[in-house]
């Protein structure tokens, strides 16, 4: 149950599952309730390969009894499989084939700065066509790991009869939400633009996270980085040179690492972004760095179609996922060819109703265009504007990374009664308590129930 633990912070006595200790059955999707499609191996029900179809639920095999919580899947195996993209194996057959992907490379990443733009769009979207048709993860926002914790902690709830569990709440100060702005630098046009781009973002007192192609693209001078620095803006790696080949071959990538490594210590960045999103988890080990940024939430518009289901971070080994949760600028403008700000408000509200990462990619090289850049200027008002009306963090990815290990080494510990929670930068977490109001899952902030889990909770501050 790790996993959940880790995604709650919560005491581990309020993870009362048994999971069936191996399921010897093909993977495929099914339901867990109406509303989650999950993939992975369960007992019981007969696991579909396709997700359009009428899939079946394993709630009704969930068995409650003697203060344990009977389940016919292991949650851990199936969020470890959805976060790191292995239902897409034997999915999309049509579009992840060596062929395509051949294709999808050359036209997304190596033309890209070379091609006229309205022959790259048109390419691109003869190759996204068919997205619509997918049928997981969640188009444009996919919460199946986020729903999978959330539905346990209501089994936790039920299973234990507690009015309330405490745990360590997502965010620092009581944040109800987390955004972050991110520019990928992809051409010498793109990088002459960034002083402008940190002018816009402070207008907006927004500070944003610049990646940066170390080879080949462009001249990357000392000056350049420093004025990023000095702006209190953060820079990044961004692949090596950007040629789409980064995991074409281990021992190319190993290489290539080398080098990427080499120049996150000069950049003096901790966090990674690959070129047009390729990405491939389980290598990860070999980048000394401590986060990446390069999983989509859901990838129907990108050359590497998956996604991670998920709008939190998470760890890939020694490494935290940021996850990008929203639509990037490019495929919102030329592949889509829309210039308002809807679909990035929808994907706004469904990620901040869960508490979630906001995490948005815009380009320099195509914000010079005004059309782009009065999208890009009404997004960031839009972000100015949940952050006070929602009390949302908008902050930096560092800041994003280092609250995030802060809080997965933090301890919720009961001491006279009360909870508390122990471990460096405890002074800015707060304890949040999940109750059931009916079939819904309530949290509230701080207000400690008088005294220990299976008490009532006080009204809280609902967030
Ligand atoms: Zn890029």
């Amino acid at each position: 149950m790790k996993p959940f633990l880790e995604y709650f912070r919560c005491p581990e006595e309020c993870a009362p599952f048994v999971v069936p200790p191996s399921i010897q059955k093909d993977e495929g999707y099914f339901k867990f309730g109406s509303d989650t499609i999950c993939f992975g191996r369960a007992s019981e029900v007969l696991c579909s390969k396709d997700p359009h179809q009428d899939l079946e639920d394993v709630a009704p095999n969930i068995r409650i009894g003697g203060s344990l919580c009977r389940l016919p899947f292991d949650p851990a195996k199936v969020v470890d499989d959805v976060r790191n993209e292995r239902y897409v194996n034997g999915y999309h057959k049509s579009v992840t084939t060596p062929g395509f992907r051949r294709s999808a490379r050359r036209v997304y990443s190596y033309l890209r700065p070379f091609v006229p733009l309205s022959v790259r769009r048109h390419l691109q979207r003869a190759h996204v066509r068919g997205w619509k048709e997918i049928g997981f993860p969640d188009w444009p926002v996919d919460c199946t790991v986020d729903k999978i914790f959330e539905k346990l902690l209501m089994l936790s709830l039920r299973t234990l009869q507690f009015q309330a569990i405490p745990f360590i709440w997502f965010w620092p100060e009581g944040y109800s939400s987390c955004a972050i702005m991110t520019h990928d630098v992809e051409t010498a046009v793109g990088r002459d633009f960034c002083s402008q781009l940190m002018t816009i973002d402070d207008l907006h007192g927004i500070k944003s996270a610049f990646q940066i192609v170390p080879e080949e693209r462009y001249q990357v001078s000392a000056a350049f980085l420093a004025e990023i620095r000095n702006r209190g803006f953060e820079i990044n790696v961004h692949d090596l040179n950007h040629d789409g080949n980064l995991f074409d071959d281990r021992e190319q990538y190993l290489r290539r690492v080398a080098r990427i490594n080499e120049y996150g210590r000069q950049f003096e960045a901790s966090g990674f972004r690959s070129g047009v999103l390729y990405r491939k988890p389980e290598w990860y080990e070999a980048l000394e760095f401590s986060y990446d940024m390069s999983i989509p939430n859901v990838a129907h518009l990108e050359a590497q179609r998956g996604g991670c289901c998920t709008v939190m971070p998470f760890f890939i080994g020694k490494i935290l996922e940021l996850p990008l949760t929203t639509t990037q600028d490019y495929a919102l403008f030329h592949l889509l060819g829309d210039y308002s700000l809807e679909l990035w408000m929808r994907q706004i509200r469904m990620i901040t109703q869960r508490h979630g990462l906001v995490s948005c990619i815009a380009h320099p090289d195509y914000l010079m265009e005004k059309r782009a850049r009065r999208s890009y200027e009404s997004l960031l008002d839009f972000m100015v504007y949940i952050r006070s009306a929602e009390n949302l963090w908008l902050t930096l990815p560092s800041e994003v990374n280092r609250w995030w290990r802060q809080r997965a080494a933090m301890q919720l510990v009961r001491q006279g009664g009360t909870w508390h929670i122990e471990g460096p930068g405890k002074e800015n977490a707060r304890i949040a308590w999940a109750t059931l109001d009916g079939d819904r899952l309530v949290y509230s902030l701080d207000n400690q129930p008088s005294n220990s889990v299976p008490t009532k909770a006080r009204s809280g501050t609902a967030v």
